[in-house]
């Protein structure tokens, strides 16, 4: 443990209403691992920095295997291991970084000018470990991983990041299922053009993190992990995601109507 002093003025990130703030770390605690360090002010209950650290450790290395990730790089270690910036309270977590009540934690990606990576979150947080933590560690892994030029569509963006998630709720699946059935579900061609500008209320938001996850699920489970993993390194590797999706998934998906198609049939096994 040591103490630290760090201010970094925060200039872009991967949410779209995360504003500049500056974070001074003077006087915090920090301890550190392999590929992180946990920056907090004092021990927690629950969800102590130590906990955080060693299952930010457990993440990195099953995710970075979902993608593919640790077979070709070996990033994050030393100085570039990824500051977890754990607030003492969710008032001052929202009070410094500027997000909203409902915000649980942001991860931060490849600045304009600096390769700076960062999860910014909150002590207190109910399935903190088992549901914030690894979602934005999966958002670092997928975009360090896939690179910063390539764009890739939110829904796969977020799907990827909450299959790591612990989903408690087995009903999640069977709601989803009569959503599509009942012709209410958003189509993959629509999917592809949300991105972090696009206004869904509500009811729409949940349906498309649920489509956005079980699609990504489907992917995984049906067709295996290396097809996966081939999948997203053609993403890295510039091409496009129906192309990415062709050459991974010939010749049972090879356009992504087909993948719609797919997906649509196998969510009925849960009606
Ligand atoms: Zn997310």
């Amino acid at each position: 443990m040591k103490k630290t002093f760090l201010i970094i003025v925060l200039l872009f990130s991967l949410h779209p209403n995360v504003e500049a703030f500056t974070l001074d770390l003077h006087g915090w605690e920090q301890i550190s691992d392999k590929h992180f360090k946990v920056f907090y002010k004092q021990e927690a209950g629950e969800d102590s920095p130590r906990q955080i650290l060693n299952r930010a450790e457990e993440y990195y290395s099953s995710i970075a295997d979902r993608v593919g990730y640790e077979r070709y790089q070996n990033f994050w270690t030393w100085d570039e291991r990824v500051p977890i910036v754990y607030f003492s309270s969710q008032e001052e977590y929202a009070r410094t970084t500027g997000q909203p009540i409902w915000s649980k934690g942001f991860s931060v990606s490849h600045l304009a000018s600096v390769n700076l990576r960062m999860i910014v979150t909150f002590k207190g947080q109910d399935n903190f470990l088992t549901s914030t933590l690894p979602h934005e560690i999966s958002h670092l892994i997928l975009h360090d991983f896939i690179g910063p030029n390539r764009k890739i569509p939110l829904w796969f963006d977020e799907g990827v990041a909450q299959l790591e998630e612990q989903r408690e709720d087995q009903n999640y699946e069977a709601i989803l299922a009569r959503v599509v059935a009942s012709g209410q579900s958003m189509p993959l061609s629509f999917l592809q053009h949300v991105d972090q500008g696009t206004h869904l209320d509500y009811r729409y938001s949940s349906i498309f993190y649920a489509e956005s996850l079980y699609i990504v699920d489907f992917l995984v489970k049906t067709y295996g992990k290396e097809s996966f993993v081939n999948f997203c390194r053609y993403l890295r590797d510039g091409k496009s995601f129906e192309e990415a999706l062709r050459s991974s998934y010939y010749p049972t998906i090879d356009s992504m109507d087909k993948l719609q198609d797919s997906w649509v049939k196998y969510m009925t096994q849960y009606l």
